[in-house]
C-alpha cells in the first residue's frame, strides 16, 4: 500500500528526513515510536503533503502510484488520511458541513454523486455511536473550544467517516486521559479491516496496550533506526530512548 524509499527531507535548508525506508501492506498497523524532535511528525506532514517541507531525496509510492507529486487534497481522495497532532479549530465551519463537504468531494473524485442528506444523516449517527461522539459536538464548528480528547476523538470521527485505505495518527494518544484513550483505540480497533493500513505515531507505549501494531519502528534523527514486533515497544519503555545514541 505504501513504499518508502530512502526519503531525505528539509525545512529552511535544516536536513530533517536522513534515509526513511517503509513499506507497509494492506491489514497491517505499523507503530512509529522515538524521542521528540526525531521526525516524526514531519514525515507525516510530507506523506500529506505539506509544502512546508522539501522532499530532497527519496521516493513514495501510494498503492504503486507516485505520491510527492500530487496535491494534499489529492492524496486525501485516493485514500490517505492524516490525524493532526495538534488539530485545527476551525470556527463558523460546523463539524455537519465540513463532514458533508469532505465527504461529497471524494465522492466526486470517484465519480459518486453528492450524498443524499437521509444517508448522511445515517452515516453520521452510525459513526457518532460506533466512535462515542457526543450528538452535540457535530453541530459546533470544527473543534471550536473543544477539549484535548475531543478534538483527538473529532480526529477518528473524521476518519470514520471518509474511511481511508491509509492512516497515519500522529500522536492520537497525547493529551488523552486513560478513559479517552480506552475510547479512541476503541474506535480505532473498530476501523481496522484487511484492505485498510494505519500507522501510529506515538512517543508512548501505553496506547500499544490497546491496539496492538503488527510493526514497532523507532525513529532516531530523521531515520528508522529499528524495526520490530510489539515487543520492541515494551523494550522501549523499559529503556527509554537514550540508549539508540
Ligand atoms: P517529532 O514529531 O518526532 O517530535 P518533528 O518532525 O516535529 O519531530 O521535528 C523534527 C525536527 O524538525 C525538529 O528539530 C523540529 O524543530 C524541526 N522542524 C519541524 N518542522 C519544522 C518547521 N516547520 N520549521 C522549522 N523546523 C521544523
Ligand atoms: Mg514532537
Ligand atoms: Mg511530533
Amino acid at each position: 500500500m505504501l513504499s518508502v524509499k530512502n526519503l531525505h527531507a528539509s525545512v529552511n535548508g535544516k536536513a530533517i528526513l536522513k534515509g526513511v525506508d517503509l513499506e507497509v501492506k494492506k491489514g497491517e498497523i505499523h507503530a512509529i515510536m522515538g524521542p521528540n524532535g526525531s521526525g516524526k511528525s514531519t514525515f507525516a506532514s510530507i506523506l500529506a503533503g505539506n509544502p512546508v517541507y522539501e522532499v530532497t531525496d527519496g521516493e513514495v509510492a501510494f498503492e504503486g502510484e507516485e505520491l510527492l507529486g500530487l496535491s494534499p487534497e489529492e492524496r486525501s481522495w485516493k485514500g490517505l488520511f492524516l490525524s493532526f497532532q495538534y488539530p485545527v479549530e476551525i470556527p463558523g465551519v460546523s463539524m455537519v458541513n465540513f463532514m458533508r463537504a469532505a465527504l461529497n468531494e471524494h465522492r466526486q473524485y470517484n465519480g459518486q454523486a453528492p450524498i443524499p442528506p437521509g444517508e448522511f444523516l445515517a452515516l453520521m449517527r452510525e459513526k457518532q455511536t460506533l466512535i462515542g461522539v457526543d450528538k452535540e459536538m457535530i453541530q459546533r464548528s470544527v473543534n471550536d473550544g473543544f477539549s484535548g480528547g475531543e478534538k483527538k476523538r473529532n480526529e477518528i470521527f473524521q476518519m470514520a467517516i471518509l474511511q481511508p485505505k491509509l492512516s497515519i495518527l500522529d500522536e492520537t494518544d497525547s493529551g488523552l486521559d486513560i478513559d479517552a484513550l480506552r475510547i479512541v483505540a476503541a474506535g480505532l480497533n473498530k476501523l481496522k479491516r484487511p484492505d485498510n493500513a494505519t500507522i501510529l505515531i506515538t512517543h508512548y507505549q501505553r496506547l500499544l496496550n490497546y491496539i496492538r501494531p503488527d510493526i514497532v519502528h523507532v525513529m532516531y534523527e530523521g531515520r528508522l533506526v529499528r524495526s520490530g514486533g510489539p515487543e520492541l515497544a515494551l523494550e522501549l519503555e523499559e529503556k527509554g530512548y537514550d540508549w539508540l545514541k
